[in-house]
């Protein structure tokens, strides 16, 4: 990939990764005012609710947050856009979509496939 793309994507990165971060703090923010006035009572099942919801959007935020500093890291030592199961690149209509992304469809499809059976 040409230094051009390389930035490009660099940037689409930095920018996913600071909405996602503005976003966070937004629902952190909006979690405590929206406790703010409620009765003790409902006041404390619902600060119990909203907080296993702030957790698990944190921790969904947090796996793709990894996801875009690696794709950041791997930017720096020039293994950005290849796939790392099959080495083969990436396509860059894919890259968009999912510039964090590791894997080519092909690699990703497998995988998701054997999350499946694994889940189930
Ligand atoms: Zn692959």
């Amino acid at each position: 990939m040409d230094r051009e793309k390389l930035q490009f994507f660099k940037e689409l990165l930095l920018k996913k990764r600071e909405d996602i971060l503005r976003e966070v703090a937004e629902t952190i923010k909006g979690l405590e005012e929206g406790s703010e006035n409620l009765p003790d009572a409902v006041d404390q099942a619902t600060r119990e609710t909203n907080l296993i919801l702030d957790l698990r959007l944190r921790d969904r935020d947090q796996k793709l947050l990894k996801k875009i500093d690696k794709a950041l890291q791997k930017i720096e030592d020039g293994s950005y856009g290849i796939c790392e199961a099959c080495g083969v690149e990436i396509g860059e209509k894919r890259l968009m979509a999912r510039p964090e992304t590791t894997l080519c469809i092909d690699c990703k499809r497998a995988q998701e496939r054997l999350e499946k059976i694994k889940g189930e």
